[in-house]
């Protein structure tokens, strides 16, 4: 498709012709595992690479491709990948990047199953890491070891809100023949562009925003170089198998669609109920990336077009208090994951970051009465309302506890 148009434009277009497909204006779904060869040497050539031509959906499948040359155009990138989770990108990219004995710099708070999965890495292969701030190069460049491969960026950081900064990394790496890794699921490719800057390689829970509905678990990684993303097709994509189905690549091209509209509501969104959230004494801070008290406000500014649907804040009181707001809450959904037209809350100090012992969890600023919340598509009163009653409810119960 022409690149001059509109990125808007590309989120529903790109990567499809309807004349390539019967004429048909939605994206056919092409479910089946394998193709018929027009004759044995077509096949051949196939194997050999003489050939373009499908041969198994492992590796390669019409609608999935659709979905890979859409995620390709958006980012900025030169090639991609579709697989059955964010995290089996995760793995891919990693498994890829890196070899026995290597060092990969990441930011503190790096989602849950990729530190679990660094540490996995260590305990077979001793790929050891490290978690950092990145605010600026030089934060980064004095960890930087003989042995080090990987800087895995995770930026905003989950659930504090800390930026990260990409453009920091890329200079830091350039300097050091590192990869940047970057997982750009909280931004999404309509607020922030990490190949642009000079990343390597962008991935995303496509779970999240990226699908938009909370009805598919799917992941994507982009890369600047088509040549090494054809070659992670071809072997660690095609060997570990982590594959997206046909099904879920359709389904997640037809959320897909409404991207643009999609962020430009959660992020509204966001933006009224922090500014609600501010005028009520039981809160204690609030935390989003754009928020002017954010210390990394410059850098986001610097990389995010947007701050987004997700945010975080801190209630007076500790576990109990934020249990009993949490427990008050009736439209807003008590869950993880988040980028869903559902507004969600969660708890990170006992769901989605319980598994980090206590002290580092509360070095990197996850107390008990931190709340992370995922702004729906919902009306912004009617969300807000519902918070305004968890407060007042809130407020009666402590009255009493204190009058008894
Ligand atoms: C959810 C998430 C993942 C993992 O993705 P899955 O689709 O659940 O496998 C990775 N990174 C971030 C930032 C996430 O939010």
């Amino acid at each position: 498709m022409n690149k001059k148009v509109h990125r808007d434009t590309l989120i529903i277009h790109e990567g499809h012709d309807p004349r390539d497909h019967q004429d048909s204006l939605a994206v056919p779904l092409y479910q089946t595992s394998t193709y018929v060869f027009p004759d044995a040497e077509s096949g051949a050539a196939r194997f050999a690479g003489e050939q373009t031509g499908n041969i198994y959906s492992r590796l390669t499948n019409p609608t999935v491709k659709v979905l890979e040359e859409r995620i390709t155009a958006l980012e900025k990138g030169a090639g991609a990948l579709a697989f059955g989770s964010g995290m089996a990108a995760v793995s891919a990219i990693l498994v890829h990047a890196t070899k026995a004995g290597d060092h990969v710099l990441c930011t503190r708070g790096i989602y849950g199953c990729t530190f679990g999965l660094l540490n996995i890495l260590e305990d077979k292969y001793g790929i050891t890491h490290d978690l950092i701030p990145m605010r600026n190069e030089d934060e980064i460049e004095k960890h930087v070891r003989p042995e080090t491969s990987v800087i895995y960026v995770e930026t905003p950081v989950n659930p504090t809100m800390e930026v990260a900064d990409i453009r920091a990394a890329v200079n830091v790496a350039r300097r050091h023949g590192l990869k940047v890794i970057v997982d750009n699921t909280f931004c999404s490719p309509y607020i922030q562009n990490p190949i642009e800057l000079g990343a390597d390689f962008v991935l995303h829970s496509a779970t999240k925003y990226i699908n938009g509905h909370g009805d598919v678990i799917a992941g994507l990684l982009i890369g600047a170089d088509r040549e090494e993303i054809e070659q992670i097709r071809m072997t660690v994509q095609k060997d570990y198998g982590g594959i997206i189905s046909p099904f879920d690549a359709w389904l997640m091209i037809r959320g897909l669609k409404t991207l643009a509209v999609r962020m430009d509501r959660h992020t509204s969104n966001a933006e009224a109920v922090l500014a609600y959230l501010k005028t009520v004494p039981a809160v204690r801070e609030v935390h989003y990336p754009l928020d002017a008290d954010n210390p990394d406000v410059e850098i986001a500014k610097r990389q995010m077009n947007a701050g987004g649907g997700i945010f975080s804040f801190t209630l007076e009181g500790g576990l109990e208090e934020a249990q009993a707001f949490l427990d008050e809450l009736k439209l807003i959904k008590l869950a993880v994951s988040l980028g869903d037209a559902e507004s969600l809350i969660q708890h990170p100090a006992t769901m989605t970051h319980s598994p980090i012992p206590e002290e580092e969890r509360l070095a990197m600023g996850i107390t008990d009465s931190m709340i992370r919340f995922s702004a729906g598509l919902e009306h912004p009163d009617d969300i807000i309302a519902d918070l305004e009653a968890a407060f007042a409810a809130l407020k009666k119960k402590t009255a009493a506890a204190t009058t008894e």
